[in-house]
């Protein structure tokens, strides 16, 4: 059985990036960990991107409307699709190469900008300990993809894209992404005790095997 996506590993040190490796592309049938409105629901809570309340309140508002539920659900996988599309386009991959495609990722733009209007339209300025704040998610039934629009956003204007890194697929990584956020910038699996053993492990077989005489 595949695991709950509340059990999958936060490795992305950024919700947008995590809500990217909600989808497992590689092999030949993809797994969406967002299988459905309740499970977007358990994941924004754990990545913190709604609050408890909040939670309580989408989950009666989506529970009385389900289309209002598809929707929501809807337009986060269309937010992670459209992020993950443009950050392969920023990601130099270690041999130089770029695993995404410009023209797709200038797409993916147009659909990220018109999901973050919605939710910027939905918005609110607040006065905040005399600050004004701009708060995302005041229509209960968008709660949840206004957030995601917002953490979106942010990685794509904040983040340093030279930290931005995907686990290095052509190396037996899995291809999830991830911000670098070691000191050196050396990070270059997402989980060492997964991807980064499991792929030393395999070389040093193969060493072994090819070290061994021919015949034997
Ligand atoms: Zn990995």
């Amino acid at each position: 059985m595949p695991l709950d996506v509340c059990q999958l590993p936060l490795v992305g040190g950024h919700p947008a990036l995590d809500l990217v490796n909600t989808l497992e592309r590689g092999g030949e049938s993809p797994h969406d960990f967002l299988s459905d409105s309740s499970a977007l629901l358990r994941w924004s809570l754990q990545v913190g991107v709604i609050s408890d309340g909040e939670a309580d309140q989408v989950g009666r508002v989506w529970g009385d409307e389900p289309s209002a539920a598809q929707a929501g659900l809807a337009a986060v996988r269309d937010i992670r699709e459209g992020l993950h599309l443009v950050l392969l386009a920023t990601i130099t991959d270690p041999d130089g190469g770029t695993a995404g495609d410009p023209i797709a990722a200038g797409a993916a733009l147009v659909t990220l900008h018109q999901r973050w209007s919605g939710a910027a339209a939905r918005a609110r300025f607040v006065l905040d300990s005399s600050r004004v704040r701009l708060a995302y998610g005041t229509v209960p039934a968008m709660l949840v993809p206004d957030r995601i629009a917002e953490a979106a956003l942010d990685v794509m204007l904040t983040a340093d894209p030279t930290r931005v890194r995907r686990c290095p697929v052509r190396e037996g990584g899995c291809g999830w992404l991830f911000l670098d956020q070691s000191r050196n910038g050396s990070r270059r699996w997402c989980r060492m005790a997964d991807c980064g053993n499991v792929v030393k492990a395999r070389r040093l077989t193969e060493r072994r095997r090819a070290a061994r005489p021919s015949g034997s």
